[in-house]
């Protein structure tokens, strides 16, 4: 369910009927912060996605935040706001500080086609677009991980300073037989549900290693990002079996960087953390992936071992257009050379998306720019001709 908490009608019937534009029926409204406050009590779990109005009378949007998060509100979260951006960048600030998932914000007057991208955004991450997939089975996953239909596609980081390619990585695609590739939004979640996480990630580390192995061979000295649930850090063996896999294929666990999702609980359990302290000793390296989506208080990062950050690409895409997002894209580059973690800017789109980026002094850039994640022959290829453009453009 979508929540609308403004205390503006006209402006709750235009996301209503954006809403409706994109296929999204049920929705609620609520004129006031109570309201809103009333129908997340009578809906528990319910909301998916709440729009908020900063500027409403009564409980003002900053209140509401942080009523949600005493509620441990889970859903995500479009805040809007017509006041400047300091109040914007404070409420957001608050946002952080609490458990609560802001995926974007939007200044007012609301531009109509920002909002519709926003939107469309948060509908593609609830699922709700992707109906057909609803009906996958625990065994469909099961038989696809036994049978190998899960394999890595590739996506490069590119270094802005130099152009150089600096890594690839690895992002799982399941190949089915009726349903086509099915994108691991739906079907990673749905393993750590049902603990078959841990054995698709030893099949994508074994495919990944092996072809990153390949491109070694092939003379390319890159780095491996690889995605790992939070779920699996707490098996006391996984750093020890990440090492053995990465020893079988005469890579070293520097070469490795270890992605984590920034989600609420890492920060909080002991036990993740040895596991991330461990998997640092052995070697490997690790980024806080999806930065500034979830929950990390940022006096907590500092006591993290993480080696480098990588930016959610909500505050990325199209930032040069969105004054919100630039300011919070800002701000995380920021934080990211005052902690001297490597940086990462995830989901550039455009030519504006990558100068605003290097004007930041961002330093490794990722995005369909550059390259959408591709099949292991496809990277290759792009890999080689990506060589020729920078070595071409060097001679001149
Ligand atoms: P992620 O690790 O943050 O990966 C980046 C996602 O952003 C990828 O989506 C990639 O295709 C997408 N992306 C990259 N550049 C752009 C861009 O310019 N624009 C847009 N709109 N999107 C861009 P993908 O492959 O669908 O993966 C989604 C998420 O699923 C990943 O987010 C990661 O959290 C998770 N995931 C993927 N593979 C694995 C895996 O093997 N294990 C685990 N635990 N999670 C995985
Ligand atoms: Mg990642
Ligand atoms: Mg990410």
């Amino acid at each position: 369910m979508f929540l609308i908490a403004d205390d503006d009608r006209s402006i709750r019937q235009l996301i209503v009927a954006m809403l409706d534009e994109i296929g999204v029926s049920d929705v609620k409204e609520a004129a006031s912060g109570v309201e809103a406050l009333f129908l997340v009590d009578q809906y528990p779990d319910q909301v998916e996605v709440m729009i908020i109005d900063l500027c409403m009378p009564e409980m003002d949007g900053i209140e509401l935040l942080r009523a949600l998060a005493e509620r441990n509100f889970s859903g995500r979260l479009v805040v809007i706001s017509g006041l400047d951006k300091s109040v914007l960048r404070g409420a957001l600030e608050v946002a952080r500080m609490h458990p609560l998932n802001v995926v974007g914000a939007l200044p007012k007057p609301i531009d109509l086609i920002e909002l519709t991208k926003l939107l469309q955004r948060t509908v593609n991450l609830t699922g709700k677009a992707d109906e057909s997939f609803r009906n996958l089975q625990l065994d469909d996953l099961f038989d696809a991980v036994m049978h190998r239909q899960i394999k890595p596609y590739y996506q490069p980081l590119v270094d802005i300073r130099n152009e150089k390619v600096v890594g690839i990585e690895a992002l799982a695609r399941w190949e089915h037989k009726t349903l086509g590739m099915i994108p691991p939004d739906i079907f990673i979640p749905m393993a750590e549900r049902k603990g078959v996480i841990y054995t698709l990630t030893n099949l994508m580390f074994e495919l990944a290693l092996k072809d990153f192995q390949t491109l070694k061979l092939l003379g390319y000295p890159l780095q491996l990002s690889f995605n790992l649930s939070a779920t699996l850090l707490n098996l006391h063996k996984l750093p020890d079996n990440l090492l053995k896999q990465v020893e079988k294929y005469e890579i070293n666990p520097e070469e490795v960087i270890l992605e984590i999702t920034e989600s609420f609980g890492i920060v909080n359990d002991r036990e993740a953390m040895e596991t991330l302290s461990r998997l640092r000793l052995k070697g490997f390296q690790l980024a806080i992936d999806d930065f500034g989506t979830g929950y990390a208080a940022i006096n907590n990062l500092l006591n993290m071992p993480f080696t480098q950050l990588k930016i959610d690409r909500s505050f990325v895409t199209d930032a040069s257009n969105n004054e919100v997002a630039k300011t919070l894209l800002e701000s995380c580059l920021r934080l990211s050379h005052d902690l001297e973690l490597e940086v990462v800017c995830e989901g550039i789109e455009s030519e504006e998306d990558l100068n605003l980026v290097r004007r930041f002094e961002g330093t490794i850039a990722q995005g369909f720019l550059i390259s959408r994640p591709k099949p292991f022959k496809e990277l290759v290829r792009w890999l080689e001709s990506f060589d020729s453009i920078v070595k071409g453009s060097d001679s001149k």
